[in-house]
């Protein structure tokens, strides 16, 4: 049997980390045959940790074979020592009258603090995946708070784009999603994300050809993909979780169980390619083997997908100007 590894989750008691939790624990992410030992964070606040005691309840009572173990805290240092995997889901959401900016700094302190704990007490090889907004921004603050960890480890999630671009177009073609390959999402998990589908296929046709109206592509598709989140509050009453949880869940077993050269899209931090400067984690198509991902390196971009990518690339580099004072 394979010795157990340890998955930290923070805000596990919230929307997501309830949607997250018991499929981690019933090895939906890392796999039937892999014991996890979960180790949670919620906010000191006894309401927080109430939750949190619940959900642990919860976790026993579904007597999972694969939960090995389980840790309830309010300690950074303690959620996250010796984890080999770390999903950033806890992040202070926009309150009434709240600036963009504003949410931006409180945001960047808890950042700060979990990368430095991360620093301190995780595994050296600590897959961290952060889902909490701004992500792309948070999962750079706790990058670079975190020296002495590879900054290859530190990814964003925009898996959650990168399905929704996938199921979109099977609706739009009438094939099923699993016909689908080659889709990209490129840049920050917002609203300007660039789901670019040049280099897709669906079910072996060139998905341009597939959709056959560029208008729609570029007026309806794009923004229907990219305000798929306000689209789900307005008909939920509450923001989509389960999806998110799916999401997160896709990306962490891509990573560590490997995607057979299929691609797929992760918020990583840039080497410098595709004129996107160094560090930003901006989202780009990767292949994944042995628990490391690989750039799709060598695409052609054109005038179109320039302009795209540079509009989401320029909020990504405003985000980071905003937060410069604090990382020192
Ligand atoms: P959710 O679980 O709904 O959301 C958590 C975070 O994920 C938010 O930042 C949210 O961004 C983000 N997110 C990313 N993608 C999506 C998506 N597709 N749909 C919805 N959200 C998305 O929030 P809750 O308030 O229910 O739970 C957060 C928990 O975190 C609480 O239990 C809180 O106590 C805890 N927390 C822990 C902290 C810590 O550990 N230090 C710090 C702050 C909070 P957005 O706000 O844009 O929706």
């Amino acid at each position: 049997a394979k010795a157990p590894v340890r998955v930290a989750v923070t805000g596990a008691a919230g929307q997501i980390g309830y949607a997250l939790v018991f499929r981690i624990a019933a090895g939906e992410m890392l796999g039937k045959d892999q014991p996890v030992i979960l180790q949670m964070l919620e906010l000191p606040m006894e309401k927080a940790q109430a939750a949190l005691k619940g959900v642990m309840m919860e976790l026993d009572d579904c007597a999972f074979p694969t939960l090995a173990g389980m840790v309830g805290t309010d300690d950074p240092k303690v959620a996250f020592k010796d984890a080999d995997y770390a999903l950033l889901v806890g992040a202070k959401p926009r309150g009434p009258g709240m600036e963009r900016k504003d949410l931006l700094m409180e945001n960047a302190k808890i950042f700060i603090e979990q990368g430095k704990a991360l620093n301190d007490v995780a595994s050296r090889n600590v897959k961290v995946l952060v889902v909490g907004n701004p992500a792309n921004t948070n999962a750079y603050i706790a990058m670079k708070s975190a020296p002495s960890l590879p900054s290859k480890n530190f990814t964003a999630m925009l898996r959650l784009d990168h399905n929704r671009a996938v199921s979109q177009l099977a609706t739009r073609t009438g094939k099923a999603v699993t016909d689908i390959e080659k889709m990209i999402v490129w840049g920050n998990h917002s609203p300007t994300m660039y789901p670019d589908v040049r280099f897709c296929t669906v079910a072996g046709t060139a998905a341009p050809a597939a959709i056959g109206d560029e208008a729609w592509y570029r007026n309806e598709y794009i923004p229907t993909v990219g305000k798929r989140g306000a689209a789900i509050i307005a008909a939920r009453g509450a923001s989509s979780a389960a999806s998110a949880a799916n999401a997160a869940i896709d990306h962490m077993r891509d990573w560590a169980l490997g995607t057979k050269g299929k691609w797929v899209t992760m918020g990583v931090p840039s080497d410098g390619s595709y004129g996107i400067p160094k560090d930003i984690i901006y989202g780009v198509p990767v292949t994944t083997e042995a628990g490391e991902y690989k750039r799709v390196e060598g695409l052609a971009i054109d005038d179109y997908s320039r302009t795209m990518m540079d509009k989401t690339l320029a909020e990504l580099q405003e985000e980071q100007a905003g937060v410069a004072s604090l990382l020192g």
